[in-house]
């Protein structure tokens, strides 16, 4: 289907060679975080020494505005801000704003939710809708050994409580699950969050990138998670609310709220993927387990027009086969994948 009018108002949808359409963008605003999760950053690699991107190496809030506007002519109707972490990117209010002038725009976050209670009220009051945010653990000591910088539980909790305060809700909370590091600790955050109209959701720890030193043993396989949860908590399977939605979702039976399962490793859902991801620097990268990615902002900064652009990216996404969990060995975890933390979750 090939992109011929310039017509920016009528979209033109495009499908991937498995059919799929673009519908979801995740947006990285920057490779930096103030964490070093050991699944994700961990400090070995991302020491004191790391050369992270330069900010004229970064995409600026106008940029990525105008990117956003051509995905959304390709079908895009959900931008997720992530990074590293977001919220380390100075003003970034400023950018929400400039995406929410589009109201039909769903425009969620992922956070460690570190500088979330300073910046709750800002992000809500320039439009943001929903957040997410990543809490490994209740534990103090164990989670300040998960984020590997000593941060403090409470802070996250403030955080969560002071976007709830603002209406940036109903939040979700992901926890990623490795066995013998913090599996243990599931059970409690069932327990904390169930009843709050928070959804706490179970994440399979995956072999994002190649620094994270996975391996099989340290998943947990969600079945397993669910039984320990149902011992406890009974709990039954719920209807998707779409097509291609990512957590597989689950309800106390008591009524007392949801809570979900991403289970990349052991049950794939690369069937119904409609996500893209946009780095830092501009980059496109179709599954969260891609080694390349599509350079754009070299055309944007060399002068091309929209309709080029437009037209790489249907062509990005029209010749996208990606199914990387479907596939996945021990020999595929070994590639050179790139960095979760460059292209966020
Ligand atoms: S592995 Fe890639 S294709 Fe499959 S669901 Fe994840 S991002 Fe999509």
């Amino acid at each position: 289907m090939a992109i011929l009018s310039s017509d920016f108002s009528s979209p033109a949808m495009v499908a991937d060679t498995r059919g799929r359409h673009l519908r979801d963008l995740r947006i990285s605003v920057t490779d930096r975080c103030n964490f070093r999760c050991t699944y994700c950053m961990p400090k070995e690699v991302y020491g004191r020494d790391f050369q992270f991107l330069e900010r004229s190496q970064l995409l600026s809030f106008d940029e990525i505005n105008r990117l956003v506007g051509i995905f959304k002519h390709h079908g895009v109707e959900k931008v997720r801000i992530t990074g590293g972490e977001p919220l380390v990117r100075r003003q970034l209010e400023r950018l929400i704003e400039m995406l929410a002038q589009d109201p039909s725009l769903d425009l969620t976050l992922t956070t460690n939710a570190s500088l979330l209670k300073q910046k709750a009220r800002l992000l809500k009051d320039a439009g943001l809708n929903r957040i997410t945010v990543s809490l490994d653990s209740l534990d103090e000591a164990m989670f300040r050994a998960m984020n590997d910088v000593d941060f403090p539980v409470a802070k996250v909790l403030a955080g969560i409580e002071e976007a709830d305060r603002v209406g940036l809700n109903p939040i979700k909370i992901n926890m990623v699950v490795k066995r013998g590091v913090n599996d243990c600790a599931a059970v409690d955050m069932a327990r904390h969050f169930k009843g709050s109209g928070h959804i706490l959701r179970f994440i399979e720890f995956m072999d994002v990138g190649h620094t994270n030193g996975w391996q099989m043993e340290h998943v947990v396989p969600s079945r397993e998670l669910a039984k320990r949860i149902d011992k406890v908590f009974p709990i039954e399977p719920t209807q998707p609310n779409y097509i291609g939605e990512v957590a597989e979702r689950w309800r106390y039976k008591d009524g007392s709220g949801e809570i979900g399962f991403i289970s990349s490793v052991t049950q794939a859902f690369c069937r119904d993927c409609t996500r893209t991801r946009l780095s830092a620097e501009g980059s496109v990268y179709t599954c969260l387990f891609a080694t390349r990615g599509s350079d754009l902002r070299s055309l944007l900064r060399s002068g091309a027009s929209d309709e080029q652009i437009s037209d790489v990216i249907a062509n990005i996404w029209r010749t996208r086969s990606d199914n990387y969990s479907e596939v996945r060995t021990a020999e595929t975890a070994k590639l050179r994948k790139v960095e979760m933390s460059y292209i966020g979750g």
